[in-house]
């Protein structure tokens, strides 16, 4: 018999382009059903007080939440969010946009999923658990990197685990590539968001899992980064060029996984919440061991931009609190898998992982 081969979801519409942001009303007005069922803008409140919500085209009752996007999303914050849309009006939304970095578009379709499913977020986090179609929903990203805008899942932080709510309901029916949207970001979450992109290719290109199809958009993306992290692009190149490696890179680990730099990160951001991209470079500078060429990139790239690694972040854990750690990270199978193979279980030991965590 042949190999059965999963059937993906892609974003169906995107606009890529420098204010094209302004094209979202036009969009928003065929899609809305009448003036009591409201579009919600699920907006990064980092924008709060700027002159990007004056842009939102916000008519009847729509509303506009803004949302703090300093600790990752969560399962509580996406029933809340339900709760609040719920009570406040009568008829379902029109649809929810997320204007923001991973976090922001992470709890858009969350929240999307949620409106037209019962019970709580957590009861979807796995694979496959969603059975009814989400409400229609628009990603639109503020940073460049993590690919958020063109996956199939929604990472949350639960009551018992860290793990996405992956499903063919979660991708975006819309997205908007808007790369002047991303001028704000301060170098620092530049280069940690910029380098989840760049681990991606770096996970993917040598994984066990690589096909054709996520070589293709890999080796895209990854020169992509080496253009914008290396060679002296213009300000505006820069933003176009790693808009465009985030969505590449985005869909090349959609067929096939990350590795071992994630499942680590893993652990970090569960038990002393380090966010994704920084929680990343964390683990990435120690992996030279699994990634020769990608930990010999990242360091250039680093020394270019004169990025100071936060040091010392593991050395106040309890031995339970690194136990904890290691077992998250440990029980990112597939992830491990990709990265090295059915054996990985005779190369990744709780030991050698404490080794790597002890040095952050
Ligand atoms: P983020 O959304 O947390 O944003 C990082 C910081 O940048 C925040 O302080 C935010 O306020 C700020 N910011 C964003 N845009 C800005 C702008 N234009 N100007 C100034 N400041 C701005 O970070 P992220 O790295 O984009 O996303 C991380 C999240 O994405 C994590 O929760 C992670 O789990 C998730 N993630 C999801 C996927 C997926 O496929 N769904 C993939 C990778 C990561
Ligand atoms: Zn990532």
């Amino acid at each position: 018999a042949s190999e059965k081969y999963r059937n993906f979801p892609m974003v169906p519409r995107v606009v890529f382009g420098s204010g094209s942001f302004d094209q979202l009303g036009d969009i928003l007005l065929e899609k809305r059903k009448n003036s009591e069922a409201p579009v919600i803008f699920l907006v990064d409140d980092v924008f709060e007080g700027s002159e990007l919500p004056t842009r939102i085209p916000q008519v009847f009752c729509d509303q506009i939440i803004f949302v703090s996007a300093d600790e990752e999303p969560k399962t509580a914050q996406v029933d809340a969010l339900v709760k609040m849309i719920r009570e406040n009006y009568s008829e379902q939304p029109t649809g929810v946009i997320g204007i923001g970095g991973g976090t922001l578009l992470d709890l858009a379709k969350a929240v999307a999923i949620l409106i037209s499913n019962e019970g709580s977020a957590a009861d979807y986090q796995g694979w496959d658990l969603v059975q009814r179609k989400s409400i229609y929903h628009v990603g639109i990203p503020t940073i460049s990197g993590t690919g958020a805008e063109v996956s199939r899942t929604t990472v949350l932080l639960g009551p018992e685990k860290k793990l996405g709510i992956n499903s063919d309901y979660t991708t975006f029916d819309q997205v908007i590539l808007d790369p002047e949207l991303t001028k704000g970001v301060s170098k620092e979450q530049w280069f940690y968001t910029g380098m989840d992109c760049f681990i991606h290719c770096i996970e993917s290109l040598n994984g066990t899992y690589l096909n054709a199809f996520s070589q293709s958009y890999g080796e895209k993306a990854l020169e992509l980064c080496k253009e914008v992290f290396l060679n002296d692009l213009t300000e505006k190149e820069s933003r176009d060029k790693l808009m465009m490696a985030s969505w590449h890179g985005g869909m090349s680990i959609a067929y096939s996984q990350v590795g071992v730099a994630h499942a680590m990160s893993y652990g970090l951001g569960y038990q002393l919440g380090v966010k994704h991209g920084l929680g990343n470079c964390l683990v990435f500078q120690y992996l030279e061991e699994f990634y020769p060429e990608g930990v010999a990139l990242f360091n250039k790239m680093k020394e270019k931009h004169q990025i100071e690694l936060p040091k010392g972040v593991c050395k106040n854990l309890k031995e339970g609190e690194l136990d904890a750690m290691i077992t998250v990270a440990m029980g990112m199978e597939p992830l491990w898998e990709n990265a090295l193979g059915d054996h990985w279980r005779s190369i990744i030991t709780p030991g050698k992982l404490r080794a790597i965590f002890k040095k952050i």
